[in-house]
């Protein structure tokens, strides 16, 4: 089923699907590529046909061995394709569903790839604004590096980007993950270089712990736990590491690293981690409490230590009508208005199989947590039915202006966030 791709170029075979479009193996004059071809709703939006021109320079002029090379962008009839170097091999969440923890050294190499690659777009001034694991490919063709990991190369820059138009996240339904939302974007703030530092840690706790840090549930809840709530330790994990995860993951995107200073701390960490097996983390929410406890702010949480309790206890976010200021404004990219027939949660735009939002990811540590994830979900509904689904809903379906800024001043390296 080959089609041709403008004139230079040919899809064979789908590789995979996305959110915002479908994945093909093709052939170019220098050889193999990967056409993502976007939506046909997307293509035919003449707005961002002109982004898609205008974002040409900055896309095509991002050079670096962690960044997956756009090679080409075409505009040929309904066909809107970007066409990328061919990376064989897999994405990070295929492999994270495979094995649900990485081993400290491996998860680390990999987050320090990513780094390096962030790094060099941030100083290009573009920020990729969708960090995520379904945008990290591990190539396998390439040398192994420490802990047995194959090279990590981020995919899909500036795409968040390209299809953040005003309006059209509602109309279209673009649907993505609130888990590796920076807590400045669910306020409203436009998407600067930290963003990507914040949703590259909560890659990276994901890696560690098999559970993001403030992820579950109804998507408002998730977006509120980013804005109140302080990451739970994880157990046996290095300090060195932990305090890096807590910096990256700080409230203020002042607080967090650079891009660069992130990856040359990671390097640092990586020798102390040899040898140690994928961290021994307890579910979240393994154990469900006989009833619903009310919701405690973890400012003035009871000191605990076990991070089981802690998360329990965070399980019962309740969504509060007007705990946000504005109810309309932008957000990110790649979420909308979940609609009332959908909530809990619809499918998840990646190649995978759709997965109701909050439900667990095959493999995922979270797997035996069924009796309190399905009492979350219930709160959740009925917290935002109470709350008003549209008027938190319009929180999440939103979209920031350019937000190609580059790295805002901050100090080089500013003291972790509490
Ligand atoms: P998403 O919208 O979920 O980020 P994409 O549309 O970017 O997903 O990609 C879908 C799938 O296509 C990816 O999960 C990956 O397996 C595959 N893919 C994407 N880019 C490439 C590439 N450059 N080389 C090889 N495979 C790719």
């Amino acid at each position: 089923m080959a089609r041709n791709i403008g004139s230079r170029y040919t899809a064979h075979q789908i590789l995979g699907r996305g959110s915002a479009g479908t994945v093909w193996l093709g052939e170019g004059p220098e050889g193999p590529v990967a056409v993502k071809l976007l939506r046909e709703d997307l293509a035919s939006d003449q707005e961002l046909v002109g982004r898609f021109v205008r974002e040409r320079t900055a896309l095509l002029g991002l050079d670096h061995p962690r960044v997956v090379k756009v090679r080409d962008l075409v505009v040929d009839g309904n066909d809107l394709a970007l066409v990328m170097d061919l990376v064989r091999g897999t994405d990070l969440r295929t492999r994270l569903d495979r094995e649900r923890r990485l081993a400290p050294e491996a998860a680390v190499a990999i987050i320090r790839d990513v780094a390096e690659g962030l790094a060099a777009a941030h100083a290009a001034g573009v920020v990729h604004r969708d960090v995520k694991p379904e945008n990290i490919l591990l190539d396998m063709e390439g040398p192994l590096g420490p802990g047995g990991a194959h090279p990590a190369l981020l995919t899909d820059f500036g795409v968040a980007k390209l299809i953040d138009t005003p309006g059209r996240t509602k109309a279209t339904r673009i649907i993505g993950t609130p888990d590796y939302l920076a807590p400045e974007i669910v306020e409203g703030l436009p998407p600067r270089a930290a963003v990507d530092i914040y949703a590259l840690a909560t890659v990276l706790y994901e890696l560690l712990a098999g559970f993001t840090p403030f992820g579950g549930g109804h998507p408002g809840a998730v977006l509120r736990r980013h804005v109140t709530e302080t990451v739970v330790p994880l157990p046996g994990i290095p300090e060195e590491l932990w305090q890096l995860l807590v910096q990256c993951l700080a409230k203020a995107p002042a607080s967090r690293l650079r891009a660069s200073e992130l990856a040359a701390r990671l390097a640092d960490v990586l020798p102390l981690l040899k040898g140690i097996p994928p961290l021994d983390v307890d579910e979240p929410d393994a154990e469900p409490a006989a009833s619903p406890e009310p919701y405690e702010d973890p400012a003035h949480a009871t000191p605990t230590g076990a991070a089981g309790e802690t998360a329990r206890r965070r399980a019962l976010v309740p969504l509060v009508p007007g705990a946000f200021a504005d109810s309309h404004r932008d957000t990110h990219t790649s979420m909308r208005v979940p609609g009332p027939d959908e909530l809990p949660g619809g499918p998840h735009g990646t190649a995978r199989a759709p997965r109701p939002a909050g439900a667990r990811r095959p493999g995922s540590a979270r797997n035996k947590a069924g009796a309190v994830r399905k009492r979350r979900i219930v709160l959740g509904s009925a917290a935002a039915e109470a709350a008003g689904v549209l008027g938190v809903g319009g929180y999440l379906a939103v979209a920031g202006d350019g937000g190609t800024t580059p790295q805002d001043s901050r100090p080089s390296s500013a003291p972790a966030q509490p």
